[in-house]
């Protein structure tokens, strides 16, 4: 049995070479730019006004209040305007280009318009440069706006546009298979007979994946025996990467390390001192890896997080995929049986004080009621018995955190 800090080592020794791929900008979000972007101009292109005022001379506004003669106007797409001359504002508005001539604006809350309209008094002066962003203040044409490895979110969607990238070179994502294993299950649209039970995982699986971004193939159930494996995890072969739900364990029927051997995929771990999901098996075959979950219910959530999903997320290009951690105070105490790091369903919540964490009351690894009242797992570290109320622990926050 390894730890899981040996385990993940092994892990991050095995990302494949990631492929890269072009698509449409606006369906970008949530991906990873592999390579750099660059201004395709400059930010702002022109003198552009910050706020709705007159453009001016500050020189000519130094001894405010003056009466300055009014000049045209500048508006936001209105064409470039005429140069300003000596004693003259122009009125403009926010995100037009300030007149050749001017170096200032002036806000219009402090410059009344005479009631003739030809004039307007600048009640205050102004300093050179006041509310004007100067042309490629932001950005110069060429200047790298985006670096590689940056995730696309609503910013970067919003400079992809303002610099007209129509589409944009990402990390492409895996193709991934999954697998359900077991004699006794069925899918969910048929009636289990009394020693069967519906088939959870793979959809709990692909459920995991789609939160990452990855839209999964399914390729059924394999019963228990090596002919279905062997046909099957073939088929799941052809993907980059094969996630098997069950069959991993130990017991009669447990035949996905055999067919392993045989089909030359070579065992990378098959033991990690984690609960749930000890018989975590990980396993490559030249640049295809695999993933053996175990098939309780709450094994292969808990072990997707921990094992699957910091390779998968690296091979999308995401630099650091892991579930985020944070420290909470927890409300009651929980007792633990030593030997293996636990992840136990838990509930965290913001209070004046910080976040606490209460732990929820779930029966086995195989108790999907319980947990899905969970937003976080609360890591238990496994030289405790122990840890009580009041003490301060670390918690994985599950991937829909935000929504639970
Ligand atoms: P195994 O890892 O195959 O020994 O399975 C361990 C436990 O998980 C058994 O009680 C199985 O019935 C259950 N199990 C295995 N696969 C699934 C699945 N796809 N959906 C729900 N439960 C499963
Ligand atoms: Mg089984």
């Amino acid at each position: 049995m390894i730890s899981i800090e040996e385990a993940l080592g092994i892990l991050l020794k095995n990302i494949p070479e990631r492929k890269t791929e072009r698509i449409l900008f606006n369906q970008s979000p949530g991906r990873v730019l592999a390579e750099d972007i660059t201004a395709t101009l400059d930010i702002p292109p022109f003198n552009r006004a910050t706020m709705d005022g007159f453009a001016v001379r500050a020189e000519d506004a130094r001894n405010a209040p003056v009466e300055l003669i009014l000049g045209g106007e500048a508006r936001a797409g209105g064409g470039i305007p005429e140069n300003l001359k000596p004693k003259e504002a122009i009125s403009i508005m926010t995100g037009a280009p300030v007149p050749e001539g001017a170096d200032a604006v002036q806000i219009v809350e402090v410059c009344p318009v005479s009631p003739c309209e030809s004039k307007v008094t600048v009640l205050e002066p102004v300093e050179p440069g006041d509310n004007i962003a100067p042309k490629g203040r932001e950005a110069l044409a060429g200047d790298v706006i985006i670096k590689a490895g940056r995730g696309v979110g609503p910013a970067e969607i919003a400079l992809l546009a303002t610099f007209g990238y129509a589409e944009v070179p990402v990390y492409a994502r895996p193709a991934v298979a999954i697998l359900a294993t077991g004699d006794e299950l069925v899918e969910f649209d048929k009636t289990p007979r009394p020693d069967q039970i519906r088939n959870s995982n793979a959809y709990c699986l692909s459920a995991q994946l789609r939160l990452l971004g990855i839209e999964a193939e399914y390729l059924g159930i394999a019963r228990d025996e090596k002919e279905d494996l062997r046909k099957k995890i073939l088929a799941g072969l052809e993907r980059d990467v094969l996630i098997i739900t069950g069959g991993v364990s130990m017991g009669d029927y447990d035949f996905v390390r055999d067919v392993f051997e045989e089909l030359g995929v070579e065992i990378l771990f098959s033991k990690v001192a984690i609960k749930p999901g000890k018989p975590t098996v990980f396993a490559r075959r030249e640049n295809k890896l695999i993933f053996g979950l175990p098939g309780n219910p709450l094994s292969t959530l808990v072990t997707f997080e921990c094992f699957a999903r910091p390779v998968l997320g690296r091979m999308c290009g995401i630099k650091q995929p892991e579930l985020p951690r944070m420290h909470g105070v927890l409300v009651e105490d929980v007792r633990q049986t030593p030997g293996r790091t636990a992840f136990l369903p838990a509930r965290a919540q913001w209070t004046q004080n910080g976040w606490s964490v209460r732990p929820i009351s779930w029966k086995n690894s195989a108790d999907m009621i319980g947990f899905s009242g969970a937003n976080a797992t609360l890591i238990f570290p496994g030289e405790r018995d122990l840890i009580s109320r009041g003490e301060t622990v670390e918690i994985m926050l599950l991937p829909d955190f935000l929504t639970r």
